[in-house]
């Protein structure tokens, strides 16, 4: 505010000086000293004159103490102020009116008064105009101040509060907005956890599903091996082999409930998936029930396991059958000898598929024999011989070996009471004996072959505890079929065996025969001969023409018997393997060379052109030279005799490899290819009735073909009707 504003005229009090005389002057004078307004009056050199006690009490001061000091024109804390232009001006003459002022009481007094003031300057003009002097009123302004600042304070504070709790209703906001994204995201998390709920148990549900629908059995246990989840196939297996409702597993421990599974491979194995978090797969075996299951042990990210298990009994038992069948087959073929292979198979069965095993048989004449026992235990055996001795047992009993082997059918018996053998046994003592072996379970199975009932198999179960059922009969069948087959072959065989030897002595007596008959014929033969040589030469006296042709025709006819004879003594020396054979090494070429002059008459008396081409000098054979040149004037006299006048005969030899093949061909009336085999058999003449002066016995061929086989070698023919024939000698060539 300015203190020369116009305004400030208006404002000022209309106070004029005091009075200076009583009456009204006293008024004013009474006016001026109780007016509850400071008032003080200043001589123009700023000197107070008069001062009320309004304005003591302001000032906290006594006038008279000041009033011979002060001029307020010097006034040092008005002048600090910046009050002194104005306060000239008052003195000037204007009525001005100060700014409110905080006046420090002290400074002038020493006193302790600090007060607030408003001043009002009222010049006092004198009858010239001039200023005489000058009035200051004060307006306390203290407590108004006081009330002012109190109110200003209020005020702020008011403010303050106000921006406090425009602050607090910004962070209100502030908090209703995170609020409320907490809610809407509170909200979406919500709707999200219940998404994920449903989609977790529609997940659940379809595991559940999925889990229910594997058709094996399939449990989990957790990290205690407590039961967490059972299938419906694993309850089934549980409530059916177990007596176990699921239900009543379920957080239960495994080995709690199956302590039987405790130290095998079942439980190895489990507890090897769980610790090292692997998969195992793995056949194992489950005593109580005697079955085997091949089970999947999958480590479960909580630390159990998930197994699931299928039964492989069936394909276990499948397998032991085949080993046990292979080593039968393999027992059973290693001898013809029956009793020794029967005697072996029953104790292969033992212990594994039975505790006892018995092999009965129908002996000569129908009386059963038992062929083999066996058992773990030797002296069990024994005692079993004994008390079959003692008690052999009823061979018209409707049941058991005897029965089996009269009907043919088998017998299988799980689960063996006492009454059972009570109704079969009669002997008290034969009853105790049998009892005493604790027999559980039995198989009697005959041993067929060729629908002939030759005896039975049977299987007896005891100490095992085991019990036979389909699957172990059907076994037992098969083993007795392979048996009884073995048994039936081993039989052929004997019988084959006695026949042949039979027959082969048949044949040697023939044999005998023949050579004992031929040389018998040759003697009276050759004394024919000679005597007829004898009468030819005249040595009995002169013998005419006649005489002479038919002594001629006599010793054609010796000669032909003779020929005849000796075929039929070499052919039975062959057939008794009575030949003895030298292996020589026979050079080819001189053997060859040698043959024509054996053969040059007949050739040249049948007009036929004889040709041996010559042989390498260094190829030689090995064989009995009297044997292969016996068989070349054969094939020779053969090719002679059926080829026509004019024809050759052709003698070759070649080497090839390790053989040598001697050739006699001729250009003759051949063999049809239908017989070129008949005619290495004994005593077969093709066109016997047709050809003429062909005379023989059929044998040559034959005698031949057994000579070269009999030195490693071999005789074959090539031939056709009108074509001439080959015969080809091979035998082993020597170097
Ligand atoms: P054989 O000569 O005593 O009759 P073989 O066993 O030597 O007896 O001969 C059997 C048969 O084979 C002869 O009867 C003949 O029919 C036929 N045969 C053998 N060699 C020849 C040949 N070179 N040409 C035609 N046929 C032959």
């Amino acid at each position: 505010m300015s203190s020369d504003s116009p305004r400030t005229a208006n404002e000022t009090p209309p106070l004029s000086p005091a009075p200076p005389h009583g009456g009204a002057a006293a008024i004013g004078r009474a006016l001026f000293e109780q007016s509850p307004l400071s008032t003080v009056v200043y001589d123009p050199a700023g000197r107070i004159t008069s001062a009320n006690a309004a304005f003591e009490r302001l000032f906290g001061l006594r006038v008279a103490d000041i009033v011979d000091s002060y001029s307020i024109l010097e006034d040092a804390q008005l002048a600090e102020l910046g009050l002194q232009p104005a306060i000239r001006r008052a003195f000037a003459g204007e009525a001005v009116v100060l700014p409110p002022i905080r006046y420090d009481a002290t400074r002038v007094t020493g006193g302790a008064t600090t007060t607030w003031t408003q001043g009002y300057f009222y010049p006092v003009h004198d009858a010239d105009g001039a200023v005489s002097s000058v009035v200051l009123v004060h307006v306390d302004l203290t407590a108004s101040r006081a009330a002012e600042d109190a109110l200003r304070r209020q005020s702020a504070e008011l403010e303050a509060q106000r921006e406090a709790l425009e602050e607090q209703i910004e962070e209100a906001h502030a908090l209703a907005e995170e609020l409320r994204q907490a809610n809407d995201a509170l909200l979406a998390a919500t709707e999200q956890a219940a998404a994920e709920r449903a989609a977790a148990e529609r997940a659940a549900r379809d595991v559940g599903a999925i889990l229910e629908s594997i058709g094996d059995p399939f449990v989990v246990h957790d990290a205690e091996w407590r039961f967490r989840y059972i299938n419906r196939p694993a309850a089934e297996v549980f409530g059916a082999s177990f007596n176990t409702p699921a239900e009543h597993l379920l957080g239960r421990v495994l080995w709690d409930v199956y302590p039987d599974i405790v130290g095998t491979k079942m439980e190895h194995e489990m507890r090897r998936a769980a610790a090292g978090r692997e998969l195992v797969i793995s056949e194992v075996y489950y005593p109580r029930h005697g079955n085997w299951s091949e089970i999947h042990c999958h480590p479960m990210p909580d630390g159990g396991v998930a197994t699931s298990w299928t039964d492989i009994t069936a394909r276990k038992r499948a397998e032991e059958a085949e080993h046990y069948l292979a080593q039968a087959t393999a027992i059973l073929a290693s001898s013809l000898d029956y009793e020794v292979t029967l005697a072996a198979l029953a104790r292969l069965v033992v212990p594994a598929l039975a505790d006892w095993c018995t092999v009965t048989v129908v002996g000569a004449g129908g009386a059963l024999q038992q062929l083999a026992v066996a058992h773990v235990d030797p002296t069990k055996v024994d005692w079993a011989h004994e008390v079959q001795r003692r008690y052999p047992g009823n061979p018209d009993s409707p049941s058991g070996v005897a029965g089996v082997i009269r009907t043919g059918k088998a017998e299988l018996i799980s689960d063996i009471t006492p009454e059972m053998l009570e109704a079969e046994i009669r002997d008290p003592e034969y009853l105790r004996l049998i009892r005493g072996l604790g027999l559980r379970s039995v198989i009697i199975v005959p041993l067929v072959a060729h629908d002939r009932v030759l005896g039975a198999l049977s299987l007896i179960a005891a100490e095992s505890g085991r019990r036979y059922g389909e699957a172990d009969l059907a076994l037992a069948t098969e083993l007795a079929r392979r048996a009884a087959l073995a048994v039936d072959n081993a039989r052929l065989h004997r019988e084959a065996v006695q026949a042949r030897a039979v027959a082969e002595s048949a044949n040697r007596a023939k044999a005998d025969f023949l050579a004992v008959m031929s040389h018998e014929l040759r003697t009276p033969l050759n004394a024919i001969g000679g005597y007829a040589q004898l009468i030819e030469m005249g040595v009995r006296g002169p013998v005419n023409d006649e005489q002479r042709e038919d002594l001629e025709r006599i010793q054609r006819s010796q000669r032909h018997l003779l020929g005849l004879i000796n075929d039929v003594l070499n052919y039975a020396k062959l057939e008794a393997a009575r030949v003895e054979f030298r292996a020589e090494r026979v050079p080819v070429r001189p053997l060859l060379d040698g043959l024509e002059d054996l053969v040059a008459p007949q050739v040249a008396a049948k007009g036929l052109h004889y040709d041996c081409c010559d042989a390498d000098p260094d190829v030689a054979l090995l064989g009995d030279e009297e044997k292969v040149r016996q068989i070349l004037l054969n094939l020779l006299s053969n090719a002679i005799k059926f080829t026509p006048a004019g024809g050759t005969i052709r003698v070759s030899a070649d080497a090839d490899g390790d053989v040598v093949r001697l050739r006699v061909a001729d250009t003759g009336v051949g063999i049809p290819d239908d017989q070129l085999e008949r005619i290495f058999e004994p005593f077969v003449q093709l066109a016997r009735g047709l050809s003429t002066g062909h005379e023989g016995t059929g044998l040559g061929l034959a005698i031949s073909r057994d000579l070269a086989r009999a030195m490693g070698g071999d005789l074959a023919a090539e031939s056709g009707p009108g074509q001439g024939s080959t015969f080809t000698l091979t035998l082993p060539r020597v170097r």
